[in-house]
């Protein structure tokens, strides 16, 4: 019987809870499906400076680099505001996906039927279905180039570069390319093109793999006509890439008009078959401990993690399809409705386990 070593990271606020419903639904999936997984932990954030004085020991990325995978709940909190940019949560975040050399970040934007009237769009707007696949360059770009404070002139400044370099634009492009192979083979690029020279040089390496798929149709729309069409006509989208810092706006941007920040996942991936899954929603420090956050973002993360890293897609359309009937009768404070039952964290992860 196969077996998978997976490392919780489950960090801080509602981290903890929403990963243990996770856990559950996994072992649930393990025991339909005639698999194993053993699990160990380790701390990223907040909790792991306040055990260790850093947000990212080095045993959690012996531990991580070691694994099949990762599955991460959030890290942050009022308590680590104070902390040096260095050493503040975040940046344990940070480190963990570079040191993993997590270079591809995909994020489903997808409404769940039952949830149709939580999104801020129009039911026309949206159509019969939106399930939009954003893949964000995560290791380069502005976020990770040279940057820097100064004096100019007696007036204090401040700079960030914006640099990539065509290796890692083609492999960005082919896990693009991929991913639209397997799903309705349409790939738009997002780029500034008519401005930095840096999105010229994306487009034209785009164009260059384009010529390896050509099944999948192409377009390209520069960050801020994308940002308009997201709102405008969501429905034309099937796979989106686009550079680290475009991508984390137009990923949030397209999360919100799923109507519910509880509900998405993300997976993020390297050149191994090893990922990092994780909710896109953060630490949620108002509701920690109250045992009402809404553990489906995190549920639907270890689905990804069945599809991308543990090659088990029966499991992973088994657990998505859980949550979309549990979402018929059942929910949790945050998308609570009428005519539904209002449950807690613990009790949405086993109603879950309950339709696997
Ligand atoms: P947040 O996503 O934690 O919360 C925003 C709002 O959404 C809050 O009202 C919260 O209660 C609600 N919410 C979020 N997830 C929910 C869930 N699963 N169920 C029910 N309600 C949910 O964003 P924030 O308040 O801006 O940030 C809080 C902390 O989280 C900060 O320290 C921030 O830096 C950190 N953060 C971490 C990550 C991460 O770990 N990947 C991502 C974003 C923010």
């Amino acid at each position: 019987m196969k077996n998978y070593n997976i490392v919780l990271l489950k960090g801080d606020g509602i981290g903890p809870e929403i990963v243990n419903e996770a856990v559950k639904v996994l072992d649930r999936t393990a025991d339909k499906f005639g698999f194993t997984v053993t699990y160990d932990e380790a701390l990223l954030g907040g909790c792991a400076i306040d055990a260790t004085g850093v947000p990212l020991p080095e045993e959690t990325i012996t531990k991580c680099k070691a694994s099949d995978s990762v599955l991460l709940g959030a890290v942050g909190g009022p308590k680590w505001d104070n902390q040096p940019g260095n050493n503040r949560p975040e940046a344990g975040l940070l480190g963990i996906r570079g040191a993993l050399g997590l270079f591809a970040n995909l994020r489903p934007a997808v409404i769940f039927e039952p949830l149709r009237n939580a999104s801020p769009l129009k039911p026309e707007i949206i159509g019969d279905a939106m399930d939009i696949m954003i893949v964000r360059e995560l290791t380069g770009g502005i976020y990770f180039g040279k940057r820097g404070n100064f004096d100019e002139d007696g007036v204090p400044a401040a700079y960030d570069t914006e640099k990539y370099n065509v290796n890692e634009i083609e492999r960005i492009a082919r896990v693009a390319f991929d991913m639209a192979m397997k799903r309705n083979k349409k790939l738009t690029s997002v780029d500034k093109a008519n401005v930095l020279d840096s999105s010229r040089l994306w487009r034209k390496t785009i164009i260059k793999i384009s010529e390896e798929y050509p099944e999948v149709e192409l377009n390209h729309l520069y960050v801020d006509n994308c940002a308009m069409q997201l709102v405008r006509d969501p429905k034309q989208f099937d796979v989106i890439v686009t550079s680290n810092i475009f991508g984390d706006i137009l990923s949030d941007e397209a999360s919100m008009i799923s109507g519910s920040i509880g509900m998405l996942a993300s997976a993020s991936l390297n050149s191994t078959k090893c990922g990092m899954y994780e909710p896109i929603h953060g630490s949620a420090p108002d509701i920690a401990g109250k045992g009402i956050a809404n553990p489906l973002a995190t549920i639907l993360s270890v689905a990804m993690m069945l599809r991308y890293s543990l090659d088990e897609p029966e499991a992973a359309d088994a657990i998505e399809k859980a949550v979309s009937e549990v979402l018929k009768t059942t929910r949790t404070p945050d998308i609570y409705t009428e005519g539904t039952t209002k449950v807690s964290c613990s009790e949405m992860g086993n109603a879950v386990c309950s339709l696997i």
